[in-house]
C-alpha cells in the first residue's frame, strides 16, 4: 500500500508548482497594462511636442501680424509729415517733421528686422514639426506593433492560466478534502507558498531548524508535518 502521507504531499508539491507558474503569468499579464500605457504615454509625449511648436508659430504669426499693423500705421504717419513739410512756415517746424519722419523710418527698419526673424523661426519650426511628423508616424506603428505583440502574449498567458487551472482541479481531486483546506489556510497565513521543503534540518519556508524529533519524522513520511516556526506544511528533501 502506497505511503498515503507521501502520496498528499507529491500531490501538494505539484499544486505549489501550478500555483507558482499561475502566478508569475498573472504577473506579466498585470504588466501589460503597465507596458501599454507606457507606450500611450510615449506616443502622447510626443504628440504634445508637436502640438507645443504648433502653437509657438501661431504666436509668431500674431506678433508678425501686430509688427505689420504697426508698420502701417508708421508709414502713414511718416507720409503725413511728408505732406506737412510742403506747407510748413519756419525752419524750426521743418526740423520737427524731418525727425519725425527719420524716427518713423528709423522705427519701421526695427520692425522689418522683427518680422524677418519671425519668418525665419516660423520657417525653422515647420521644417522641424515636419519632420517631428514623420517620426510620429513612425513611432506610432512602432506602438501599434508593440501592443500587437503584449496584447497576443496577454492572450497566450491568459489559455496557459485556464489550462494550469483546469490541471490544479484534476490533480487536487486525489487531495484530501481537509489538507486543501488546511494548504488554503496556511498560504493565507503567510501570505505566500503553504508548502515548504525541509533540507538538511531547515525549514526553506522560513530557514528555521526543525526540531530533531520531528525532522527524523519527517523523513519518514507517516503523517503531515507542520513547520513549527512557519506553519507551512512541511515534507522532507535530500540535500
Ligand atoms: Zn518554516
Amino acid at each position: 500500500m502506497p505511503n498515503f502521507a507521501k502520496e498528499q504531499i507529491d500531490i501538494l508539491i505539484k499544486l505549489q508548482e501550478i500555483e507558482i507558474e499561475n502566478d508569475i503569468i498573472k504577473l506579466k499579464i498585470n504588466d501589460v497594462s503597465i507596458k501599454i500605457d507606457a507606450l500611450d504615454n510615449e506616443l502622447k509625449t510626443f504628440k504634445e511636442t508637436i502640438d507645443e511648436e504648433e502653437s509657438r508659430i501661431k504666436d509668431w504669426q500674431q506678433k508678425y501680424r501686430s509688427y505689420e499693423a504697426d508698420a502701417k500705421i508708421n508709414l502713414a504717419k511718416a507720409q503725413k509729415s511728408q505732406e506737412k513739410l510742403k506747407s510748413v512756415k519756419t525752419n524750426k517746424e521743418y526740423q520737427s517733421s524731418l525727425k519725425e519722419i527719420e524716427e518713423l523710418k528709423a522705427l519701421n527698419s526695427k520692425l522689418e528686422d522683427d518680422m524677418l526673424e519671425c519668418l525665419e523661426r516660423m520657417d525653422m519650426a515647420e521644417a522641424d514639426i515636419a519632420k517631428k511628423k514623420e517620426e510620429y508616424l513612425i513611432l506610432t506603428d512602432k506602438v501599434k506593433n508593440e501592443k500587437d505583440n503584449i496584447i497576443q502574449e496577454s492572450e497566450q498567458g491568459r489559455k496557459k492560466i485556464s489550462q494550469l487551472e483546469t490541471t490544479w482541479n484534476t490533480i487536487s481531486e486525489k487531495l484530501d478534502p481537509g489538507l486543501i483546506k488546511q494548504f488554503n489556510v496556511v498560504k493565507k497565513i503567510v501570505n505566500g507558498t503553504a508548502l515548504a521543503a525541509v533540507i538538511d534540518t531547515v525549514c526553506q519556508g522560513c530557514n528555521m531548524n526543525i526540531p530533531p524529533q520531528m525532522y527524523n519524522e519527517l523523513q519518514r513520511f507517516e503523517s503531515l508535518k507542520f513547520c513549527p516556526h512557519c506553519q507551512r506544511i512541511i515534507y522532507w528533501e535530500k540535500s
